[in-house]
């Protein structure tokens, strides 16, 4: 009995991770600044990409820019020129997950923890790629998570259930999107896939040009993406996805996910979490890029959530001192940032909801008329 208590009390004890607290380098690095240019307001977009690094609270940004090049670093995102805050509660939970919070994006509802598109009644609500699919508008998702994981899966998926991946990849193929690039060729069946889809599975692929005669699917590992040199990053996915979307149809929509940032977070590994952020902040310097050169192109970065409850506490010589308050997500708001046409309905404090409504805003979604084009 008393040995069973010591167990007890062992296991309750490895599971706090309330202690932990790690000492990460501070970087030297000088920041790069990328061109910014000036959009005045209330001018319309064509297209839209939404850029989502899931459990990228305050502090991962803080933290990624210490360790990447310092106090006085400027990451990419840093660069962006609108700032605003999003709250990121579900329908009736101050503890949201990725499910309900992209849902929100993707249709301007909030939703219970685990529904996918659905309301709390479930109820479909139409998501945002199935509205611009009525208007003309190609899609795509990329993620380096599975493409039937929480976040993608919200923009074409409806359930009550995000962990049903295979229902979830049946959604995906009979849904509008035109290109999906991620993980999770397990979830699918590859000899089916062909008869709908262009189907790629080594990063190589992402060098070739493909015709549009037939939708692209990219699954680049049997689940989440496995970082490592033979596997495409989240910026050189993102890269391959924008080549195919961009001057096709009446625009675009794209959404383009830092999955494993939330991973680190959930396993409290402070340089994980580092790593899988990097990606990102080259994946926005790419899309500001892009910006630059399509100058109809609006772009939006924001969080589902923060994970771990991240703090940095203080400085020890050239390091900096970090502690994890959690290894689940928090209620700590994240940041929304903007740059392009209609960036400037971005900031201030916002519902998670509220961006739903802003991109269509900044499309003139209301004013756009019915259309079919297939990529
Ligand atoms: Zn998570």
């Amino acid at each position: 009995m008393k040995y069973i208590f010591l167990i007890v009390i062992l296991v309750i004890s490895s599971c706090d991770t309330s202690k932990k607290t790690e000492s990460i380098s501070i970087g030297k690095k000088e920041t790069e600044v990328i061109e910014i240019k000036n959009f005045s307001d209330n001018l319309k977009a064509k297209n839209i990409i939404l850029a989502i690094g899931d459990g990228v609270g305050p502090n991962q940004i803080t933290l990624s820019r210490i360790a990447i090049g310092g106090l006085d670093h400027r990451l990419f995102i840093d660069q962006m020129p609108y700032h605003g805050t999003s709250l990121t509660h579900s329908h009736n939970n101050a503890y949201t997950d990725s499910a309900a919070a992209a849902t929100s994006w993707s249709t301007g509802h909030k939703t219970k923890n685990r529904y996918l598109s659905l309301d709390p009644d479930k109820e479909v609500l139409e998501t945002i790629v199935e509205m611009l699919h009525k208007k003309g508008y190609a899609s795509g998702i990329v993620a380096t998570s599975s493409v039937t994981h929480a976040t993608p899966a919200a923009l074409y998926a409806h359930t009550d259930s995000r962990y049903e991946y295979k229902n979830i990849a049946n959604q995906l193929i009979n849904s509008p999107i035109d290109i999906a690039l991620g993980g999770g060729k397990e979830l699918f069946d590859l000899n089916k896939i062909n008869d709908t889809h262009h189907l790629l599975t080594a990063k190589e692929s992402l060098q070739l040009n493909f015709d549009y005669s037939k939708k692209l699917i990219g699954l680049f590992d049997d689940d989440g993406i496995e970082r490592s040199n033979q596997k495409p990053t989240q910026r050189q996915m993102t890269s391959f996805a924008l080549q195919h979307l961009n001057n096709q149809c009446n625009g675009f929509f794209l959404m383009t996910e830092g999955s494993q940032i939330d991973w680190a977070g959930h396993d409290n590994d402070a340089n994980k979490m580092v790593e899988e952020f990097r990606d990102f902040d080259l994946t926005i310097k790419d899309l500001i890029k892009f910006v630059n050169k399509n100058s109809n192109t609006l772009l939006i970065v924001t969080s589902d959530h923060e994970t771990g409850g991240l703090q940095i506490l203080k400085q020890d010589g050239d390091k900096v001192i970090i502690q994890w308050g959690t290894g689940r997500h928090t209620s700590i708001p994240v940041g929304v940032q903007a740059y392009g046409p209609g960036a400037e309905l971005f900031q201030g404090l916002m519902d998670n909801t509220d961006i739903h409504y802003k991109m269509l805003e900044a499309i003139d979604y209301i004013n756009l008329e019915n259309q079919t084009c297939d990529i």
